[in-house]
Order: structure tokens, then C-alpha cells, then sequence
């Protein structure tokens, strides 16, 4: 954990695989709807996730996340991967039951230790040779829960980046995760959960795997 950057803000975008907005009964926005995860989510590879006594349907969602090497702000699509560094992976965990209740997204996918993100990063320079038709992909307990197509991001990288920094200025370490492909899912206690890309010749770039345990009812300093 404390090889991560510590990002000012981890943007997150939601319904940007068609079959995921479909499974959990939405339509895919005209333009990308995203929302902010607290950096105090962050945890790193075999860190644990913990459940909170809140939610009884915590579910994982596998994303490539984008991270910020300049600051960006107004940025055009056209120059969009002069400010993204590196690719890497997390896990959007979100208490689906409170998501649902509220309609809204803070508090179901802010608690602590819901943003596990990889310590690997992929150059940016690669994502169109090497990772341009790669997969990324969730397991629990080794069982292969999401496997969704990178190309079927409904808006791609440039254009997240693009889009994201003409409402808000993004700094070096910032993180835009890209949202999850179908196939999300509940994680339980005693469950280990792994994000995996794939590249184009089926090979694994990067995998990050997190234990899940109850919240600890004791106070974490
Ligand atoms: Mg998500």
C-alpha cells in the first residue's frame, strides 16, 4: 500500500458496457455519468476487503483504470494520451443493496477498503499494441464471474479523460476507473477475489487479488 500514489480523487464511470447496464436493468447514458470514490477506499494487492454490517449484497466489479501522469484540465480527445500514463486494474466494490435503495452512489461504494487497486502499471504507450483487444476479468474463488471485451467500452479512454477533465481538473495519481462488464456479482466472507487483464494473445498483464472478511468491529487507527 504505501508504494501507491495517493490520487486526490479516484473517478469512477458508471454504465459503460452495454451488457452490464443491461443486467442491473439500466440504459447506457448518452454521455458518461461518474462519480467519486474517497482516496480512503484505496487498498492494495492482498489487502482485505472488508464487509460492512450495512450491506447484506456486496458485489465486486473488475475495471481498467486510467492513471493520470500530467495535470488535465480542458483537455481534447485528440490529445487525451498525452496525459494518461499508465493503465492498471481495481475493484469497484459496491454494497448493491444500498446502491439500489438510494439511487445514488457515495455512500454504497465509498466504505473503506472498497477501492482494491494493483501496485502494476502498463505504460500508456502499449494499451493500442498490446492490450487494444485484451479482456479484463473477474474470479471469485478461482470461479470466472466477468470476462468482458475492452472494445466494448461504450466510451473509450481518450475520450473519458477528455470528457472528465473539462468538469474537473485532474492531477498526476489521479485515477478514472472505466466501469465493469456484465457478470457482477456478490463477494462473501472467506471469498478471494481476483481482477486479471488479459492481452490480445490470452496471456495475464496484471492480476490483483483481495481477501473478504467481515468489518472488524474494532477501531482502525
Ligand atoms: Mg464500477
Amino acid at each position: 500500500m504505501s508504494a501507491l500514489p495517493s490520487p486526490s480523487k479516484i473517478v469512477c464511470i458508471g454504465r459503460n458496457y452495454r451488457e452490464h447496464a443491461a443486467e442491473l436493468g439500466n440504459a447506457v447514458p448518452p454521455l458518461p455519468i461518474f462519480f467519486l470514490k474517497p482516496s480512503t477506499a484505496l487498498i492494495g494487492p492482498g489487502e482485505a476487503i472488508e464487509l460492512p454490517p450495512q450491506s447484506a449484497e456486496v458485489h465486486h466489479e473488475a475495471e481498467i483504470a486510467l492513471v493520470i501522469g500530467r495535470r488535465a484540465r480542458d483537455v481534447e480527445e485528440a490529445d487525451a494520451w498525452d496525459y494518461i500514463d499508465a493503465l492498471t486494474i481495481l475493484n469497484d466494490v459496491t454494497a448493491r443493496d444500498i446502491q439500489r435503495a438510494e439511487n445514488r452512489f457515495t455512500k454504497a461504494k465509498g466504505f473503506d477498503t472498497f477501492c482494491p487497486v494493483s501496485d502494476a502499471r502498463l505504460p500508456a504507450s502499449q494499451w493500442a499494441e498490446d492490450i487494444g483487444a485484451g479482456r479484463i476479468q473477474c474470479f471469485v474463488d478461482a470461479v470466472r464471474k466477468q470476462d468482458g471485451a475492452l472494445s466494448d467500452m461504450v466510451f473509450g479512454p481518450a475520450f473519458l479523460l477528455s470528457y472528465v477533465s473539462k468538469h474537473m481538473t485532474l492531477l498526476p495519481g489521479d485515477l478514472i476507473a472505466t466501469g465493469t462488464p456484465a457478470g457482477v456479482g456478490r463477494i462473501d466472507a472467506g471469498q478471494t477475489v481476483e481482477i486479471r487483464l488479459v492481452g490480445a494473445d490470452g496471456g495475464t498483464r496484471m492480476s490483483l487479488s483481495n481477501p473478504v472478511v467481515p468489518r472488524p468491529l474494532v477501531e482502525r487507527k
